[in-house]
């Protein structure tokens, strides 16, 4: 069933959507699995683009409904959907808080100046950094300030990921199963991107599911972020379920099809691998494309070590998600 009743919620208009679903031929050859396409969400265009872009759509929207002026949001230092909050915040005309907390541990001296934080501060961003230990107090404190400024505040949970954000995945699903449909030379069955705050997920699993294509469609998230993959498998089923309820689609969350691999995550969150750098350099020489050592290559690592292993042997076309995060790229020269 098409998704129409996604139509009717509020959506402040941001990316260039849709964006491109592209072969990588090149790569397919080389791995000798599946044929890999890439669908361009790097591409939604907002201040180097990114998979937040679709989620602040219906953020934003709801901001804006709500009569707010002002958004705060969270994330780590060099956090994506910062970036790309803070300038869809310039778009819309928000006045915009970013609450920043360190902990990453990655040295670069540039790592609190260059990339993200630079194009935070650029957009016009008002950049609070804090350590991680002291995230709450700093969080209270700047909402007393904002408030005690008459501010009215919405506030966006760290990367755009609950029921609203989540939406703009459920409509990338129905995007994507439309231009596979358009393509017919494609057979959309796995799907395969970065994980990590769940949105993403949690939108088009629920998406896939309300098209009436979820048990059709496997959806594999790579776990880049959480060293306990019970938490993230909780916080996509909470989302999805919430989504799917609170647009009375009638349609039941199947927790089996959460698929979550936490194999490629290694040191943790912010910290690439010997696989994720392999993947990154080997999709730059062989298709022109650029991935970043945070999200995108370690999926796209998962998804190289996948096919080798011959995970994927049964599948034709294996779609890639590129959910962004180049503009991180600055703070990871000593290893790339
Ligand atoms: C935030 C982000 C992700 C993960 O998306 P979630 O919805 O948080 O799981 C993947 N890739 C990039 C580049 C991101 O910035």
């Amino acid at each position: 069933m098409p998704l129409d009743w996604l139509n009717a919620l509020p959506r402040q208009p941001l990316g260039l959507l849709p964006t491109p679903l592209q072969p990588l031929d090149r790569l397919s050859a080389e791995l000798g699995g599946p044929r890999v396409w890439v669908k361009r969400d790097d591409c939604t265009g907002l201040a180097t683009g990114g998979n937040k872009t679709r989620k602040l759509e219906y953020l934003l929207g709801a901001a804006r409904a709500t009569g707010a002026d002002t958004v705060l949001t969270y994330g780590a230092v060099q956090s994506n959907h910062a970036r790309q909050t803070a300038a869809a915040c310039a778009v819309a005309g928000f006045e915009c808080h970013l609450l920043l907390a360190r902990k990453v541990p990655w040295e670069d001296v540039n790592y609190e100046h260059l990339g993200n934080p630079q194009l935070d501060r650029l957009l016009g961003a008002n950049v609070h950094l804090v350590d991680a230990r002291e995230f709450n107090s700093r969080n209270a404190a700047l909402r007393a300030e904002l408030d005690a400024r008459l501010r009215r505040v919405y506030v966006i949970p760290t990367g755009g990921s609950n029921a609203t954000g989540a939406l703009g995945y459920a409509a990338c699903a129905e995007e994507l199963a439309n231009q596979a449909r358009a393509l017919e030379e494609l057979q959309l069955t796995d799907i395969l991107h970065a994980s990590s705050s769940a949105g993403t997920q949690a939108g088009l699993v629920a998406g896939f599911a309300a098209l009436g294509a979820g048990s059709d469609i496997r959806v594999h998230g790579i776990n880049v972020s959480e060293p306990d993959q019970q938490s993230l498998f909780d916080a996509v089923q909470g989302i999805a379920s919430e989504l799917l309820q609170t647009h009375q689609t009638g349609t039941p969350l199947d927790p089996g099809q959460i698929h979550i691999d936490s194999r490629y995550l290694g040191d943790g969150y912010g910290l690439p691998t010997e696989l994720t750098l392999e993947a990154i350099r080997k999709v730059a020489a062989l298709e022109g494309l650029l991935l970043d050592p945070v999200y995108s290559g370690k999926a796209m690592g998962g998804l190289i070590d996948r096919i080798r292993r011959g995970e994927f042997d049964t599948v034709r076309d294996l779609v890639f998600i590129h959910t962004g995060g180049i503009a991180a790229l600055p703070v990871y020269g000593s290893v790339l």
